[in-house]
């Protein structure tokens, strides 16, 4: 791995320990310095996913771990809680013991991640993946939350969610532009 900062080619490690499912590298440049970290991680037999339009395409954390920034961008999440969710749907994944899986089971398991770990990020989330293609989806997803959130499911220290009536009116609007 090249130095980030001078583009140096080698580097020392100069600590390394395990963390959850692969190893921290503590490295040094060579040339510059400079220290930085890397992480290396077990790559498990080759994963592909089915996308909608039947293609077929190698399983790719960044893609699913982008996807979960974008949706949690700007929301009060505590530091490592958007990688973790990543790495615990790539293990659920490989656990399944499958070599093909359709793309809406990953969908599916970041909604239910995102739906644990922020509301907003969960309809930011849902709003894209579904697309909008069908406004009743989402209305629903939202009814769901706004009766889960009478209930004690919101996480801890979390604060509400936009208030219902704001939901309300934010579908209306989607709605009208769609037309
Ligand atoms: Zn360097």
């Amino acid at each position: 791995m090249n130095c980030a900062y001078c583009g140096f080619y080698d580097s020392k490690v100069i600590d390394s320990r395990d963390v959850n499912d692969g190893i921290r590298r503590r490295r040094q440049c060579l040339s510059c310095g400079s220290r930085f970290t890397t992480y290396e991680r077990m790559q498990p037999s080759s994963l592909f996913i089915i996308k909608k339009d039947g293609r077929r395409e190698e399983f790719n954390r960044d893609k699913v771990l982008t996807g979960i920034r974008k949706a949690c961008e700007k929301r009060p999440l505590p530091i490592g809680s958007v990688d973790k969710l990543a790495s615990d749907i790539e293990a659920e994944l490989y656990q399944l013991g499958k070599v093909e899986i359709p793309s809406a089971v990953i969908g599916d398991m970041v909604m239910a991640g995102l739906k644990k770990l922020d509301h907003v990020a969960y309809i930011r989330f849902a709003s894209v993946y579904r697309d909008f293609a069908d406004i009743t989806a989402l209305k629903q997803a939202v009814d769901t939350l706004v009766d889960s959130d009478s209930e004690i499911s919101r996480p801890a220290g979390q604060l509400p969610l936009l208030p219902t009536e704001q939901l309300k009116g934010l579908a209306k609007s989607k709605r009208r532009n769609r037309r």
